[in-house]
């Protein structure tokens, strides 16, 4: 356990300020010993001041990245106050990696509080249904979870200039259905690469 609130990949600084995911997935980088080459078990969860002194001065960075091992939209308020304060110091550019579903699980709506501070919303979509989805992420929501996260992603483009659907290539997966998915909502659709340990 331990306090890596911030870690740097290529020209991108990421900021991990929660391990609470509603998901279990398969795929999870939290289930492989490896991960990303950093500890990002928290023994406690950043405020907001905490994730700006990890962060530093970013002007650097192409890009600063909310993730985490877990769902960085549960603790939307920090990411506020963090994202305003980034572009107000540095005129960051941020991005949000998500599994979509903090609206769901908190009861209530978030992504109206993001506009103006976020650039990117980089949504997990991870299958082509709610049966596959949930056999996949083994969601807390259970099968629902597959609907909560396409209207997160239907609801994001009224407040985030760019928005992005991504699966993960595990193999047997099939991700056309899923790009016809991003299709239809009209977003931008990737593949990311399954990190094996
Ligand atoms: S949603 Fe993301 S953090 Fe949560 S279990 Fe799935 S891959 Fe891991």
């Amino acid at each position: 356990m331990g306090r890596t609130y911030a870690y740097v990949i290529g020209d991108k600084i990421y900021l991990n300020i929660t391990n609470r995911c509603p998901n279990r997935c398969v795929f999870c980088i939290r289930e492989n010993e490896q991960g990303v080459g950093y500890d990002l078990w928290l023994d406690a969860e950043p405020t907001a001041e905490q994730a700006l002194a990890a962060a530093g001065d970013v002007s650097a960075f192409r890009e600063v990245v909310f993730c985490g091992y877990g769902e960085p939209l549960l603790r939307w308020e920090v990411i506020k106050e963090v994202a305003r304060e980034l572009k107000v110091r540095y005129d960051a550019n941020i991005r949000i990696n998500t599994n979509g579903l903090a609206e769901a699980v908190l009861q209530r709506k978030i992504l109206p509080e993001l506009e103006g501070l976020v650039d990117t919303i980089s949504i997990s979509l991870n299958a082509a249904d709610a049966e596959q989805y949930d056999r996949l992420c083994h969601s807390e929501l259970g099968p629902e979870a597959f609907n909560h996260m396409l209207q997160f992603a239907r609801d994001s483009k009224l407040y985030i200039p760019r928005v992005v659907l991504s699966v993960v290539q595990i193999p047997g997966f099939d991700p056309e259905p899923a790009r016809k998915i991003a299709e239809e909502l009209g977003v931008e659709f990737r593949i990311r690469p399954h990190q094996t340990g």
